[in-house]
């Protein structure tokens, strides 16, 4: 199948210099799973949506994500002496992309956001995902190092920010720090964030279900 086919142009506009630009994504009806891990990283067949999802301006180099918020003078200011000002412009990530030009697209997006302080949510989210690429590449090495990056920061996100406007994603949440955990060999943190879930009667059906199961899992690793 031709690559092409299975992507778009997204119209974005730069949060820094305005600059607009485009750069692909995967339609949604060629996203085809193939399996899941139990951190919730997919496997896709053909073009895989996660290559496209942090963004880099052609015009000055600023890389983000969806996730990210406008910034203010300050933000601005610290972004072009740390960053604007040292780097050469990639100018070959708007297109289709191979994992090593994903995993450089988010790494810098991941620069660019610690820079420009954005939430903790978006940062881990971009840490969870160079992690997911590392696995792919059976890199366990640098997998456990962002892995380890993004349970730091959903922790921290948990414990400062309310989360519970959008239960499920508080959920979820919960859940990925639990899960993290327990792929980092921290079972008792496992024990002590999956109980969270399980101990509360609101909690978001399908993962409390699958908080569950996750569970037996780790409890059956441990007895065996
Ligand atoms: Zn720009």
């Amino acid at each position: 199948m031709n690559r092409e086919e299975s992507l778009y142009d997204k119209n974005l506009t730069c949060l820094y210099c305005g600059h607009k630009f485009k750069s692909k994504q995967v339609l949604s009806r060629k996203a085809i799973v193939s399996k899941k891990d139990e951190d919730m990283c997919h496997y896709y067949e053909g073009e895989n949506p996660y290559f496209y999802d942090a963004f880099v301006c052609p015009n000055c180099g600023f890389a983000f994500t969806s996730s990210f918020k406008k910034l203010n003078k300050i933000a601005m200011e610290e972004l072009e002496d740390k960053y604007l000002n040292k780097i050469e412009i990639p100018q070959n990530l708007g297109g289709p992309r191979d994992i090593k030009q994903a995993e450089k697209s988010y790494k810098l997006a991941l620069l660019c956001g610690t820079i420009t302080k954005q939430k903790d949510l978006a940062l881990a989210q971009i840490c969870l995902r160079i992690a997911w690429l590392n696995r792919y590449q059976e890199n366990k090495e640098e997998e456990n190092r962002f892995l380890e990056n993004a349970l730091k920061l959903y922790t921290k996100a948990y414990e400062t920010e309310n989360l519970d406007a959008n239960p499920a994603n508080r959920d979820l949440i919960l859940y990925l720090i639990g899960e993290l955990n327990g792929r980092l060999g921290n079972i008792e943190e496992t024990r002590k964030w999956f109980s969270i879930i399980i101990g509360n009667r609101q909690s978001d059906k399908a993962i409390l279900n699958l908080t569950r199961e996750r569970w037996l899992d780790y409890k059956y690793e441990q007895a065996t």
